[in-house]
């Protein structure tokens, strides 16, 4: 049986990792500045992390949502204050797909809605619900029913005015567009979303997977913006590669939750991952790091020729080019030898874990420098 893997493959076979570096089986080292899709949070394999999955599996790996798992309280206690919700309730699946797909039920079975508001250039996952969402005919198929759901352009308060209405289940946006190639939601969009979901009982989902977990430095994108949302989703970072997605749900919610369920979501071993990524996030204060990395890499950017625009926040960074972004970004990694990833065919996308340091950041701004000099 061939396993098919639909992203293209490297001929690069990592069998080592630590902090922001991976070796491959010829024991070349590469710096990893895209954490395998802004999933390495604390970096890769760190020892605290190490220690307790270890442990855990050790003493108990898994059993069913069916018994007591006290690690889902103590995980629910330790993100809600570090993320500033500790009134929101848990909800822990295994994907960001599964995330979004349980938040759009959510806020069905909330006001018995249907129609969905999404972006153009959105990216909300591959399962039905959230395929519908996401704005790429080319991973629609003809089962996946997307009539119920307007894609309007991003950040057009105007545009979003004119498709409210009292019909609306949900709006489903990105805190940061990622796949779409590093958009900023605009604070000015949040605001007017906020209120206009507020006017017609439409529920507000910040699907924050991608740019949530303290990339931006903060908790979450949107806290730039003073907007609550009803319900935030999250995935990638959260367990630093081991599968753990969930949602965050407002209070107003508390009394709808039955007809939500998973078997492998919440289980000892996840939840000890994310608990260990929570304490060490806290512990080496990454936040900060990620907000300081992130403004010295934006600032030593913009002195570098070449670059047509610099969007994101924090360590959730596109570089955008004149020119395709393939070679640069071969380039880099078959040259320099530095993990990058795309997003659209001119910009680079940074995603690196949140406790890089300034000498990540000098070796790849360096080697930029090169590449753009060569290939200008
Ligand atoms: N939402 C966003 C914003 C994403 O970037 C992604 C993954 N690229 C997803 C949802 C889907 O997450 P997963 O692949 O874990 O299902």
């Amino acid at each position: 049986m061939n396993p098919f893997n639909v992203y293209p493959l490297y001929d690069i076979e990592p069998v080592k990792a630590q902090g922001s570096y991976l070796w491959d089986k010829k024991g070349d080292q590469y710096l990893d500045l895209y954490g395998g899709h802004a999933v390495i949070s604390v970096g890769h394999s760190h020892p605290y992390y190490v220690e307790a999955l270890t442990r855990q599996l050790s003493q108990i790996g898994f059993y069913s949502n069916s018994v007591q798992i006290p690690l889902q309280k103590e995980l629910g206690e330790k993100l809600g204050a570090l993320s500033g919700y500790p009134d929101y309730s848990l909800f822990l699946v295994n994907s960001g797909a599964e995330a979004n797909e349980n938040a759009l039920k959510l806020a069905s079975f909330y006001n018995g809605r249907k129609k969905v508001i999404a972006f153009k250039a959105a990216f909300h996952g591959r399962t039905s619900g959230a395929v519908a969402v996401t704005d790429n005919p080319s991973i629609v198929a003809p089962i996946n029913d997307n009539s119920h759901v307007t894609f309007i352009p991003f950040n057009d308060v105007e545009a979003l005015k004119a498709n409210m209405s009292e019909e609306i289940c949900a709006v489903i946006v990105e805190g940061i567009q990622g796949v779409g190639g590093i958009h900023v939601t605009s604070t000015e969009f949040l605001q007017a979303a906020r209120q206009l979901c507020d006017q017609f009982g439409s529920v507000l989902i910040l699907d924050s997977v991608q740019c949530g977990y303290g990339r931006t430095g903060k908790f979450f994108s949107h806290q730039f913006t003073g907007v609550e949302p009803d319900l935030i989703t999250t995935a990638k970072g959260m367990g630093n590669g081991f599968p753990i997605g969930s949602v965050l749900i407002s209070p107003k919610f508390h009394a709808k939750f039955g007809m939500l369920g998973t078997t492998f979501g919440g289980n000892h071993l996840a939840c000890a991952a994310a608990v260990a990524v929570l304490d060490i996030m806290k512990n080496e204060n990454l936040i900060e790091n990620a907000e300081k990395q992130g403004a010295y890499l934006f600032e030593q950017l913009k002195g570098i020729s070449g670059i047509k625009e610099l969007r994101g926040r924090g360590l959730m960074i596109g570089i955008e080019f004149e020119q395709p972004v393939d070679k640069i970004r071969d380039t880099l990694l078959f040259e320099h030898k530095i993990f990058c990833g795309y997003a659209g065919k001119h910009t680079l996308r940074l995603l690196p874990s949140l406790a890089i340091g300034q000498a990540e950041s000098d070796q790849f701004l360096e080697a930029l420098d090169q590449v753009l000099a060569v290939n200008a």
